[in-house]
């Protein structure tokens, strides 16, 4: 029994004294910004749905309105601080441009590092990470279109809709008068069930493909798409793609470099020859395949090796003089094994 029960009772007026002491030392926002920010949201959320597949169109909304929704709310807790931090150039703010809109804002790159140094808000990474992109499809959607699979929409939005949600509710909400906070938690409670839907829904097709992907763990990585672990590697020099979003890359090398810049890792090196199968597909020390979620490997998106360590450069040209056969021999035999770990203790 969880001991919690809706008794339908109207909850008993809190002491303003306390009230007080748990609210934030926060001066008084419009809730103009807010509830315009959470309009937003509320489009996103049916835009997105969640029993049917989102057509293009839907997709195209649920982007623009959820960078439009990012925009906004970041600003709002923003100008909690102080006003003049939305404007790109807080040197230039004038009280008068601020109050008729006359003004360039900040990028929402920057809006969030104001607020984790001058607010002391952070973001983790995951949804700074999906903020990030999701502003990449809204300049796309802008400029030239945009070309996304629309489960990878789905996966992000869901990550930035989760982020929003508890960012409304713990930056925003405690700087609202009573009555506009309790409209406004009701609010993110139907918006919250709204997502869910979604989540839960791509939870089932994700669960399912844990199950499909189960063999392949030891070479499958997380789509630099919808940041899934998703794509399985180590199929040759094909046409690579993830399981769960359906987005496709050319070539192992094309994938690669998606890798290196959706993730933001460093590779020692990205047009490394993989000594187990020639192939230029090495990613050296920077990669995380699902069977080994915390660790850095190397890992071929050609052959799918992955190597506790790489041999040590002389070997390395030894082994590539040699025959595939041998090279196989010595680094996995074709099973993908862990290559014995070389120890070039010199
Ligand atoms: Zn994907
Ligand atoms: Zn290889």
């Amino acid at each position: 029994m969880s001991g919690t029960q809706d008794r339908g009772e109207v909850p008993a007026a809190r002491q303003g004294g306390q009230d007080a002491v748990q609210r934030p030392k926060l001066r008084e926002v419009d809730f103009g910004p807010v509830e315009n920010g959470v309009d937003y949201l509320r489009s996103v959320v049916s835009h997105l749905g969640w029993a049917k597949e989102p057509n293009p169109r839907d997709l195209k909304y649920a982007v623009l309105h959820l960078q439009a929704a990012v925009e906004v709310l970041l600003k709002a807790r923003l100008q909690l601080e102080h006003w003049s931090l939305v404007f790109k150039d807080p040197g230039l703010a004038t009280r008068q441009r601020f109050e008729s809109g006359d003004f360039e804002s900040c990028t929402t790159t920057a809006a969030l590092a104001r607020l984790k140094e001058i607010a002391g808000v952070a973001v983790d990474d995951k949804a700074a990470k999906s903020l990030a992109i999701l502003a990449k499809w809204r300049n796309a959607l802008q400029h030239y279109g945009l070309k996304a699979q629309s489960r990878a929409v789905e996966a992000r939005a869901v990550q930035v809709l989760d982020f929003l949600l508890a960012f409304v509710h713990n930056q925003l909400m405690p700087a609202l008068p009573e009555d506009q906070a309790r409209h406004l938690d009701k609010e993110l409670t139907y918006l919250r069930q709204q997502v869910l839907k979604v989540r839960t829904y791509s939870e089932t097709r994700l669960k399912r493909l844990t199950g499909e992907l189960a063999e392949h763990q030891a070479r499958t990585v997380k789509c630099p798409q919808c940041g899934e672990w998703a794509v399985v590697v180590g199929e040759g020099w094909v046409r690579l793609s993830c399981r769960f979003c359906h987005t496709s890359w050319d070539d192992p090398a094309v994938l690669l470099i998606y890798y290196v810049l959706h993730h933001q890792v460093e590779p020692a090196d990205v047009s490394e020859v993989c000594p187990a199968c020639d192939e230029p597909g090495l990613l050296a020390g920077c990669t995380r395949i699902a069977a080994k979620p915390g660790d850095d490997v190397t890992l071929c998106f050609s052959c799918g090796t992955t190597f506790a360590e790489l041999p040590a450069t002389a070997e390395m040209w030894q082994v590539r003089g040699g025959s595939l056969a041998d090279r196989q021999k010595l680094f996995g035999n074709g099973e993908r094994r862990d290559a014995p770990g070389s120890d070039p203790s010199n």
